[in-house]
């Protein structure tokens, strides 16, 4: 068996947390380039979350956390979510807020840092985009 690549655990951890939570997570090439994730109530009381598999694995990641994110804190708003690429509304940002503390735990941050990992480092062990990254040691007060 091959050994699993970093970004797997990472997804699979992601999709434990999804299932515990009791939303299903599917993954779909949506044609269009702007659609990121999306978040469906459905009738029986469960959601499922649909990920744009046609994007890079770091954005496809990042659209998962952001997704459950869009669960935990927007589910009782409505019964479905699109995400657009780039959009900012202020659910959005919530959303993207607590993807960016499910990925980037800060004293995991804080931690890895401390013992001298750098940007490349960091992001592989999150599975995040350099800017993503960077945009978090930024927040932390680390660069
Ligand atoms: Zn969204």
């Amino acid at each position: 068996m091959q050994p699993k690549s970093r970004h797997e655990e990472l997804r699979e951890g992601q999709e434990w947390l999804a299932e515990r939570r009791g939303i299903d997570v599917a993954y779909y090439p949506f044609r269009s380039p702007r659609i990121a994730g999306l978040l469906i109530h459905e009738d029986d009381g469960g959601y499922c979350i649909g990920i744009n598999s046609r994007m890079i694995l770091t954005r496809q990641l990042f659209s998962l956390a952001h997704e459950l994110g869009r669960c935990a804190l927007h589910r009782h708003v409505q019964a479905m979510f699109l995400c657009h690429v780039g959009r900012q509304d202020r659910p959005e940002r919530e959303a993207n807020t607590y993807a960016v503390q499910l990925l980037m735990p800060e004293h995991a941050v804080r931690e890895l840092q401390a013992r001298g990992k750098g940007l490349r480092d960091l992001c592989t062990y999150f599975g995040v985009s350099r800017a993503a990254m960077e945009w978090r040691l930024e927040e932390l007060g680390l660069r």
